[in-house]
């Protein structure tokens, strides 16, 4: 049986220990504060100098007063999309430093579906093209309005979309709308290629920051492989989730699936979604 001594001897190492462990949580709690802060400056100090450099090569590169060779112009364009390339990446470092910092807020506002699709359309088909694939937008159901934070979620589409052109060498991507309504009103936006196809053991991996299902130094496909974890966070964020379904050498499925909040589903008409 242990003695008050012994029972009063173990409360004050108990109490110590929880007062070092408290301690440790509020240092953890200000690394990860100082961490987001210093992450949100450099953001802020890269951006200013880039935006001259994208800004200059871009004069440059349209040439206006006939100045260049073509070599010249050719450099100034890569230029150009080499700061493009850093910037998306300042972005990405600044998106996931906010989001670990719990400082990322979600707008929720209504939106339309048609509206989501047109920008997708616009931005992608031209791209596809290029490649040779084809890209194509499906959805059976008319356009609805839903309550989501927009630019997050096109930020997202426009990640699996990107993704999925990259990723693909012929063949076609997909996206496809469809709403269910019966009880839970959900949305969906599925993400379909038939590209390379990612491993069943990676499948888990690409959603890790940094993380690419090809990690050697000699891989074929450039990259810094934040978008995935990033996405993931921000469907989280928008109360939704993203799942993965792949086979190797056949293509990839990336589904994002969101609430439709709002009472009643809101349909409306417009003229039908791009082919
Ligand atoms: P990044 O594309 O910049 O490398 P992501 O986080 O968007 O970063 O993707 C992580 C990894 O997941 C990619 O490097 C790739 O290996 C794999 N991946 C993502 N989308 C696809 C896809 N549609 N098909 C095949 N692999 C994919």
């Amino acid at each position: 049986e242990q003695t008050n001594e012994e029972l009063s001897e173990r409360s004050v190492l108990l109490e110590e220990r929880n007062n070092e462990i408290q301690k440790k949580s509020e240092a953890l709690e200000l690394t990860t504060r100082y961490k987001s802060e210093f992450l949100a400056n450099m953001s802020h100090e890269l951006r200013t100098p880039l935006n001259s450099i994208l800004l200059l090569s871009r004069l440059l590169s349209e040439n206006n007063n006939k100045s260049m060779v073509a070599e010249e112009i050719e450099f100034a364009k890569v230029i150009q999309s080499s700061g493009n390339s850093l910037l998306g990446l300042i972005d990405e470092i600044l998106d996931l430093s906010k989001i670990e910092a719990g400082k990322m807020e979600m707008e929720f506002l209504d939106v339309s579906t048609k509206e989501i699709t047109d920008n997708l359309w616009n931005l992608f088909h031209l791209l596809a093209k290029e490649k040779g694939i084809t890209f194509e937008i499906i959805s059976k159901d008319a356009p609805v309005v839903i309550k989501t934070d927009k630019m997050r979620l096109e930020q997202i589409l426009k990640n699996l979309i990107s993704n999925a052109i990259k990723f693909t060498e012929k063949g076609t991507v997909t996206l496809e709308i469809k709403i269910n309504t019966d009880d839970d009103k959900i949305i969906c936006f599925i993400v379909k290629d038939t590209g390379i196809g990612i491993p069943l053991d990676k499948q888990p991996l690409v959603f890790e920051a940094f993380q690419q299902a090809d990690g050697s130094t000699k891989r074929k496909y450039g990259g810094t492989g934040l978008g995935l974890s990033i996405s993931r966070e921000l469907a989280k964020l928008l109360r939704g989730e993203i799942i993965l379904h792949s086979k190797l050498n056949e293509g990839s499925t990336f589904t994002l699936c969101l609430p439709v909040f709002g009472s009643a589903l809101n349909k409306i008409n417009l003229e039908k979604i791009p082919p």
